[in-house]
């Protein structure tokens, strides 16, 4: 199956309701690459796709001090990655748990840090329009 979705959400609430519906549809192993500046909101997505998992959203923040959060309790486990600290980075060394990637999902923020891309990756792109508007772009090859 092939789609491609954009949405224009107008909070970050809608946003992470984007990520929530991406959420539903994920297969054990997916791995998401989200782009876009800082404040964009790829995190709130995030939040929305743990939420979307079952997992209590409280439980995602911004991984400031470690590269790596886990969110267990949800249908599947979800590893969410913030690569923003690093020049280059190999998924393969972060540190994720690789049983818990092919069990569950993989969210990468600034994915353009990675030197090799996952194959099979889904992208996510969000772009500001100004204010409060976001563009939420993935497409599903
Ligand atoms: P990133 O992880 O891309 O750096 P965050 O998700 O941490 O971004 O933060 C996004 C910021 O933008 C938050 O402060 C959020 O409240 C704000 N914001 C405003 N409008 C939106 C929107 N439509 N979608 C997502 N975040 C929004
Ligand atoms: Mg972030």
């Amino acid at each position: 199956m092939s789609a491609a979705s954009v949405y224009t959400t107008h909070s970050e609430h809608e946003t992470s309701r984007v990520g929530a519906a991406l959420a539903a549809g994920l297969a054990p192993g997916a791995v998401l690459l989200l782009s876009g500046d800082l404040g964009a909101g790829k995190t709130a997505f995030v939040r929305g796709l743990a939420q979307g998992l079952g997992v209590s959203p409280d439980e995602v923040t911004s991984p400031t001090f470690t590269l790596v959060h886990e969110y267990r309790g949800g249908r599947l486990p979800l590893q969410h990655v913030d690569l923003y600290r690093l020049e280059h980075a190999d998924l393969d060394t972060l540190g994720l748990d690789e049983a818990l990637a092919e069990a569950g999902i993989v969210a990468v923020e600034w994915p353009e840090r990675l030197r090799r891309r996952p194959p099979g990756a889904i992208d996510v792109r969000i772009d500001d329009l100004g204010g409060d508007r976001r563009r939420v772009h993935y497409s599903i090859l």
